[in-house]
């Protein structure tokens, strides 16, 4: 298993250079740029949160808490009266912070279940469900919510993996091949739980069609490739 140090630090510096990209090919703005890699990073930390209620993970329980009352307040900040605003921004931290926390820690303790591909992929959807639909922001921003809470989960999955694998050959066999979990027998009912709930949010989630028509756009892709790399640089090649 890797430390907390290493998962936030590689989550950072993985979701910080994918959404610098996607960010300098227009894809998302600005406000969008600073929450993927806020995601991102929390996304790398998640895995772990059952482990224990340790100061990290709530630091960073909180800065979500803060970043989804922001979310809500600049959402509505020109239909709603300062005075519902601010109300808007206690009941969005207050919901985040102990409801979704507590539900977290205490309904799924199982540390197989959350340490897991399918309960990833659940925050993920739910995020671009959540963003999408009660937010109600832009289809590619939504999606891009949710894949990099699920991406950074992902590079905590195989940080774990790698490390289970190269820590110890004696070991390999043994635990190589947990980390990255999609299924155990002991905790049937667990999964069948999530993968009941993940078939659920699939059925649910915004077209996806769009969002990858998007991507595969060569336009912004165009106009990265010109912005690559500095002009001193370029000036050198030629
Ligand atoms: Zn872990």
């Amino acid at each position: 298993m890797a430390n907390f140090n290493t998962h936030l630090n590689v989550a950072f510096m993985v979701s910080g250079t994918l959404s610098l990209t996607v960010y300098k090919a227009g894809l998302i703005d600005d406000s969008g740029f600073l929450v993927c890699v806020a995601l991102g990073t929390i996304g790398g930390l998640l895995p772990d949160l059952d482990s224990d209620n340790s100061t990290p993970i709530k630091l960073g329980f909180n800065i979500t808490s803060f970043i989804f009352a922001f979310g809500l307040v600049m959402h509505w900040r020109s239909d709603l009266s300062l005075l519902a605003l601010i109300v808007l921004w206690l009941a969005g931290y207050g919901f985040m912070r102990y409801v979704v926390f507590y539900v977290f820690t205490n309904m799924t303790v199982h540390r197989g279940v959350i340490h897991s591909v399918p309960y990833m992929a659940i925050l993920g959807l739910g995020l671009t469900c959540l963003s999408y639909y009660a937010v109600q922001l832009p289809l590619t921003t939504s999606w891009f919510y949710g894949l990099f809470l699920f991406g950074g989960a992902m590079v905590h999955l195989s940080l774990d993996e790698l490390y289970s694998v190269n820590l110890s050959n004696m070991k390999m066999k043994r635990s190589s091949g947990t980390a990255m979990k999609f299924y155990k027998h002991d905790d049937k009912w667990w999964y069948l739980l999530l993968y009941t709930l993940l078939a659920i949010l699939v059925y649910m989630a915004p077209p996806f069609e769009a969002f990858w028509a998007q991507l595969r756009d060569p336009t912004p892709w165009a106009q990265l490739k010109v912005g690559i790399l500095p002009e001193l640089i370029k000036s050198m090649l030629q």
